[in-house]
This record gives structure tokens, sequence and C-alpha cells, in this order.
């Protein structure tokens, strides 16, 4: 899996370019198809979403190219994710969160405490895409829970993107930055910078 900017004309434009590289082995992806249709609960309501599917003409896996409105296996958009991380680091419990984001409250406590079981993770993750957008940037001294440690990280890192590639919404080079895997399960590896 691939995730793109959320703009299928540029994306379909970029894959017929030949620009967009293998996540495995940067080898050209062409196109190949669609992926199946699914639906995506962003904080404005559902909007479905049919990815588009391309295949590495080196060594020929497919990919699915994912808007980085997205998160892998997740049918909730990493911006409401987002939030509700950002409201568990202030302090709310998951039953508040689900209330006001109207989502269940199993499903809130499976992100925050997938989120929980790796922050250390994800702190490291971010600091290391922070530091290889902009060397130059202070280490900060870590102060705070964990989850306030490791979305701190996460700012850090999406403000260096944005600052030197182009303005994205935060969540967006969130998603980017992990590949679409932010919870995914502990073993899986988060890709690095490249
Ligand atoms: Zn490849």
């Amino acid at each position: 899996m691939l995730i793109v900017v959320n703009d299928p004309t540029l994306v379909e434009r970029e894959l017929r370019a030949g620009r967009l590289a293998c996540p495995r082995c940067e080898g050209e992806l062409r196109p190949w198809g669609h992926a199946r249709r699914r639906v995506l609960r962003t904080t404005a309501g559902e909007i479905g979403l049919r990815p588009r599917r391309a295949r590495c003409g080196r060594c020929s896996a497919t990919s699915v190219l994912l808007s980085d409105l997205c998160l892998s296996r997740r049918v909730d958009e990493v911006a409401v994710i987002g939030r509700a991380l950002l409201e568990k680091a202030a302090g709310a419990g998951h039953r508040g969160i689900a209330l006001r984001l109207g989502r269940p409250q199993e499903t809130v406590r499976g992100w925050l405490r997938r989120f929980s079981s790796r922050t250390a993770l994800i702190q490291a993750h971010f600091r290391h895409w922070a530091l290889a957008l902009d060397p130059r940037l202070e280490t900060v001294t870590p102060q705070g829970s964990p989850l306030a440690e490791a979305l701190e990280a996460m700012g850090l890192a999406a403000r260096a993107a944005s600052l030197l590639l182009g303005p994205r919404a935060a969540w967006s080079w969130v998603s980017a930055m992990t590949g679409g895997a932010l919870l995914a399960n502990t073993s899986s590896p988060l890709p690095a910078p490249r």
C-alpha cells in the first residue's frame, strides 16, 4: 500500500507519468485497475472512495494507492482518529471522546489502546522524520505523558514536512509518514525517511 495525496486527478497523472515509486523496491509503479470501493467516515460525514491500484514494473508487487485521509484498515478518517488522540492527551476518557465524535465507545477505545501500546515506537519514528526533514531542529526535552510526547513528535515532523515539501494537513502527513500503519499491530514496521 502507498499513501498518496487526496487528489485523484493528480495521482492519476503522476501514476501515468511513472513518477510514483513502489513502496517495496522503489521501482516504477504502473496503473493496475482499482481496489474495491470503500466508505470513509470523515469529520463531515461519509464519503465513498475507490482507490487506484498499481503494479511495480520491477518486482511485480501490486499496491493500493490510498488517500492520505485514510489509515490502513480503518473506516474513520485519520483526522477523526487524531482528534481522539489529542483529546485523550488532554485528559479526556474514551466514553466522552466517543460521544463527541459520534463513534462507538469500543472503536475509540481500540484506537487509544493501540496507540498507547506503541507510543515509544511512534515517538522515535516521528523524531527520526522530523530530524531528516530539518537537521537544525532542536531536540526537545521530553515532558508529559508518553502519549503527549508521541503527539509532540508527530506535530514537529508534520510542521517540518509542510515547510520543506509544501503545506498538507498535519494528520495527512502522519498517514503518509507511517505508510498508513499508525495503528497497525506492534510487529508492523513503520517506513523510514528516504
Ligand atoms: Zn517493487
